[in-house]
């Protein structure tokens, strides 16, 4: 079925002319906000995991962390093209030359067409993006979260709104495309601060974005204040409902690289529907179908 979304697996597809497989990777790098450097707590609804999905063990370096994820992607699906995506933590948190060895790499199997790099806006300079602007296919993935300074702050950042705005224009400035993170259901906004928000990245022009539902997850600070003070969140059918009138305020070119997840079960606390993964998405295609619209029918 046709999606009513312009999916990042399509646009890889389109530009590539076959399936294209991302490997996660685990860099070993840390985070200024959990290191101490900015702050210890880390961002509310972090756990010690720094968003990664464990598929691979940091164990592994980064050349043997690829041929296993090729050698896995390879035999379970036929997979042939791949982009190495450095998921865990701040990727971009270690000087120039570091980075250089580690993002180079990634690239020991000709197979890899492109490269993501997940940080924060403000761990990236004009040195380090003109490196990775220098790789093939780059794409930037900032964690920004929310355009609201407020929310920023409670939800222990560490950087505001502007900083974003300064790290996009020097990545766009260098051809280098941005996926935006962002989260909803953080706990003071209201349904038209979140599409606020997707008006602001709309009009940014933004290459792709990744939507997160608000999670609890037992490591995470959040889990302290939810238990302390439990808060309403977003359910199933809320979640998506926004989902699709954030969707349909972005530019249609805007690729989605991910809208639902699963794999939470040890940690999270609540809610506990994000874990179906396959119930959300196909929640999404009913509303969009239901509504007879799609991504930007309201850009
Ligand atoms: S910036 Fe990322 S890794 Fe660091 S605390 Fe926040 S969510 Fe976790």
């Amino acid at each position: 079925m046709q999606k009513a979304y312009y999916a990042f697996s399509d646009y890889l597809k389109e530009k590539f002319g076959q399936k294209v497989y991302k490997i996660t990777i685990d860099a070993g790098f840390s985070c200024p906000n959990r290191d101490g450097t900015i702050s210890s707590g880390g961002c509310v609804f972090c756990d010690e995991s720094g968003s990664f999905s464990k598929a691979h063990s940091s164990s592994l370096d980064i050349e043997n962390q690829i041929k296993t994820g090729i050698k896995n992607l390879s035999e379970r699906f036929g997979a042939q093209k791949f982009f190495a995506y450095f998921q865990a933590f701040t990727n971009t948190y270690a000087p120039v030359e570091e980075l250089k060895n580690i993002y180079d790499a990634a690239f020991c199997d000709e197979n890899i067409l492109g490269i993501s790099i997940g940080t924060r806006p403000d761990c990236v300079d004009e040195k380090k993006l003109d490196l990775i602007s220098t790789y093939k296919n780059p794409w930037l993935e900032l964690g920004l979260q929310s355009t609201y300074n407020d929310t920023l702050k409670k939800i222990n950042r560490g950087h505001d709104y502007e900083c974003f705005l300064k790290a996009y224009k020097l990545a766009k400035e260098r051809n280098i495309n941005v996926c935006v993170h962002m989260v909803l259901g953080l706990f003071n906004e209201t349904k038209e601060m979140m599409l606020k928000s997707a008006k602001r990245l709309a009009e940014l022009g933004i290459d792709g974005i990744k939507l997160h539902m608000l999670t609890i997850l037992e490591d995470a600070p959040l889990a302290k204040i939810y238990e302390e003070n439990p808060f309403v969140l977003l359910s199933m059918q809320e979640y998506c409902e926004i989902v699709c009138d954030f969707l349909e305020l972005l530019p249609p070119t805007t690729t989605i690289h991910r809208l639902a997840g699963s794999g939470y079960s040890k940690t999270l606390i609540a809610p506990k529907w994000v874990n179906n993964k396959f119930e959300t998405l196909n929640l999404i295609d009913k509303i969009f179908e239901q509504r007879k619209t799609k991504q930007g029918a309201k850009f």
